[in-house]
C-alpha cells in the first residue's frame, strides 16, 4: 500500500469497519479542487523544464530503475506502459539481479526500468491483455495469506487513509487490536473477494513474475522477530508449495524495513528486498535495499515522467530539508 500522509500517533476509531477501495480512501481524503489544478501545473512545468529528460539522459542512462503501482486499470496501465517504454528500456527484476551477480550490469539496456505492483489485488488480473500488448516484463507482489482466499487488506478496514497511516505506527499487536475491536480479524473471510484468487494466478503465470509481499502485509519492523521471521520465511514456502513459483523477491509492506529485516531475508533464501527509498539502482546498491519510486496509479502522463526521473522524489527531500533547517533556526 502506499499513502502519503505524514503518520500520527493517534488513532480514532471508526464507528463501523467498511470495507473500501483505495478510491474511496482518495475521495475522503478531499484533495480540493484547486490543490488538484496547482498540482498538475507543477507537474506540467517540471516536465517541460528538461529536467527530467537531463536526468534520464545524464544520471538514469546507466542505471536501473523501479516502479511500483497497486491498482492500476487497463487505461492507465496502457498510458502509463507508452509513456515509460518510450524513455525507458523496460526489463524484468530477474534480468537486473543476474547482471548483478555476474557483474555484468553495465551490459543491461541503457536507461532500465523495472514495473512491479503490490499486494496482489484482485484488479490486477484485468491487465493481462496490456501487459501481452506491450510485451513488457511485469513483477506482482503478493501477499500470500490473502491470495486465493476471501480474507481482506486489513488497511481497507480502517475509516481513511489517515487512520490507516497511524495504526502502521503502531506495534504490531495494537494494530491488531484496534482492528480486532472494530470486527476485523487478519484472518477472517469475507463475502467478497480483494486479491487474485489461485486460479487468476495460474493463468497470469506465463506473463507475470509474482513474488512475495510477505503473508498478511503487516508492517515488519513493527512486529516481534518471531512474526517478523514467520512473515518472510512462510510466504515463500506458501507460494512456492501452493502455487507452483520460484520466490527469489520481497517488497517489504509499506516499504517498510530495517536491518533486520534485510537479514532475514538473506537468511530465508531471498535474493533481495525492495523498499520504497527514493532513487534509482546500480551495480553497488545493496540488493536488500532496492529503491523503487511509487507512481499513483491514476496519475497523468507529467506525473509519471517526473516521478519516475526521480526529480520529485529530490525536490520533495530539499523542501523537507529547509523546513528542518528552518524550524532548527
Ligand atoms: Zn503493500
Amino acid at each position: 500500500m502506499g499513502f502519503s500522509e505524514p503518520i500520527t500517533s493517534t488513532v480514532a476509531v471508526a464507528d463501523a469497519a467498511v470495507p473500501q477501495t483505495a478510491d474511496d480512501l482518495s475521495r475522503r481524503m478531499h484533495v480540493p479542487r484547486v490543490k488538484r489544478f496547482v498540482r498538475s501545473a507543477v507537474f506540467t512545468l517540471l516536465r517541460f523544464s528538461g529536467l527530467p529528460f537531463l536526468i534520464r539522459e545524464l544520471w538514469q542512462r546507466n542505471r536501473v530503475t523501479i516502479v511500483t503501482y497497486h491498482e492500476l486499470d487497463p487505461a492507465h496501465a496502457d498510458v502509463h506502459f507508452l509513456t515509460l517504454r518510450a524513455r525507458y528500456n523496460v526489463i524484468s527484476l530477474s534480468h537486473f539481479l543476474a547482471a548483478r551477480s555476474s557483474r555484468t550490469v553495465e551490459s543491461l539496456p541503457r536507461k532500465a526500468l523495472i514495473i512491479t505492483l503490490d499486494d496482489g489485488h484482485r484488479s490486477n488480473f484485468d491487465l493481462r491483455s496490456v501487459i501481452e500488448k506491450h510485451r513488457i516484463p511485469v513483477t506482482i507482489f503478493l501477499c500470500s495469506g490473502i491470495v486465493g482466499t476471501h480474507r481482506h487488506y486489513w488497511w481497507l478496514h480502517t475509516k481513511d487513509a489517515r487512520e490507516a497511516q497511524a495504526l502502521k505506527a503502531l506495534p504490531d499487536e495494537q494494530r491488531v487490536q484496534v482492528l480486532l475491536s472494530r470486527g476485523h480479524a487478519d484472518g477472517q473471510e469475507y463475502e467478497t473477494r480483494q486479491s487474485l484468487s489461485r486460479d487468476e494466478i495460474t493463468a497470469m503465470k506465463s506473463i507475470v513474475d509474482f513474488q512475495s509481499h510477505t503473508v498478511l502485509h503487516p508492517i515488519l519492523p513493527a512486529c516481534s522477530i518471531e512474526r517478523a521471521r514467520s512473515e518472510i520465511v512462510a510466504s515463500k514456502e506458501a507460494l512456492e508449495s501452493e502455487h507452483g513459483l520460484k520466490i527469489y523477491a520481497l517488497a517489504y509492506p509499506n516499504g517498510d524495513y530495517s536491518d533486520r529485516e534485510a537479514s532475514l531475508l538473506q537468511q530465508a533464501g531471498y535474493a533481495c528486498g525492495l523498499t520504497l527509498d527514493a532513487g534509482s539502482n546500480d551495480a553497488h546498491t545493496d540488493p536488500f535495499r532496492l529503491r523503487r519510486v511509487a507512481l499513483p496509479d491514476d496519475a497523468r502522463i507529467n506525473e509519471v515522467i517526473v516521478k519516475t526521473s526521480g526529480l520529485w522524489a529530490f525536490l520533495k527531500a530539499f523542501a523537507s530539508k529547509r523546513t528542518t533547517l528552518g524550524q532548527a533556526c
